[in-house]
């Protein structure tokens, strides 16, 4: 049984739908590296797909907060950003409120 991330191919936020992009070149691509950065003027979400599950998923959540922070003009830093992901992952995480699919 391989266990497989829900992670979406698409995510609504605030009215807009992202492409959840996850690739393990990223930096072929963009020129640097992140384990996960977020666009929100072209709705796109990239997630580095050589960190583990847990870490994508972590990811995901760090930057959805990024994008309400964006669209809000919520002013938070990027280490507010970071511990709310943290705190909110494991809250998620350990109350397995995570919907990890495994497949054969
Ligand atoms: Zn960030």
């Amino acid at each position: 049984m391989k266990k497989t991330l829900n992670i979406p191919k698409t995510l609504k936020v605030n009215g807009h739908t992202y492409k959840v992009i996850v690739r393990k070149d990223r930096e072929i691509q963009d020129g640097s590296y992140n384990q996960a950065s977020s666009l929100a003027p072209n709705l796109t979400i990239w997630i580095d797909g050589r960190q583990s599950l847990s870490r994508q998923e972590s990811c995901l959540i760090h930057e959805i907060i990024e994008i309400l922070n964006y669209d809000f003009e919520i002013g938070l830093s990027h280490e507010k950003i970071t511990q709310l992901e943290t705190g909110i992952y494991q809250v998620l995480k350990d109350n397995k409120l995570l919907n990890s699919k495994k497949i054969s």
